[in-house]
């Protein structure tokens, strides 16, 4: 069931950066990938994708940061938060860790991404499809940023 009415909201553990989103998300996966992990300080996470147009930051905007060309993480510059990830691979999406969401329990995961990736002791009994690299069809053109990060090494 579609909901274009659907209004969620997302917060940064200071509450500096505050997000109203409209509409579903178009996809919610688990990433067991070790750059996120570094990135976020946790054995895996939750990414909720959205179309950027979804998405309207209140009076402040995260901060960015690349490691990866191409890739762009976004946070809070005061409490450090980890809101997003845009990737020119992935355009005009934008995607939220479920733990900017208020109400994360709304978001179910609906595949493993870099399952190849996952820690040993992490354990899951769900029936979702893993897969062992990016649970999203990539633009090849543009490669994935593995690729771009290995060409300008
Ligand atoms: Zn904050």
């Amino acid at each position: 069931m579609v909901d274009q009415d659907r209004i969620e909201r997302g917060s940064c553990f200071c509450g500096k950066i505050v997000a109203h989103v409209r509409g579903e998300p178009f996809w919610i996966n688990y990433d067991h990938d070790d750059d996120c992990r570094k990135a976020l300080g946790s054995p895996l996470t939750v990414w909720i994708g959205y179309r950027q147009e979804q998405i309207s930051f209140r009076e402040n905007t995260p901060k960015t940061f690349s490691k990866t060309p191409g890739v762009l993480r976004t946070f809070c510059e005061k409490c450090g938060s980890s809101i997003g990830y845009v990737d020119e691979g992935l355009p005009a999406e934008y995607w939220l860790t479920i733990g900017f969401m208020d109400n994360p329990e709304r978001f179910k995961p609906e595949m493993h991404a870099f399952w190849s990736m996952k820690l040993p002791w992490v354990e899951f009994a769900d029936d979702l499809p893993r897969t062992p690299g990016y649970s999203r069809r990539r633009d090849p053109a543009i490669g994935d940023p593995s690729t771009r990060a290995r060409e300008r090494r």
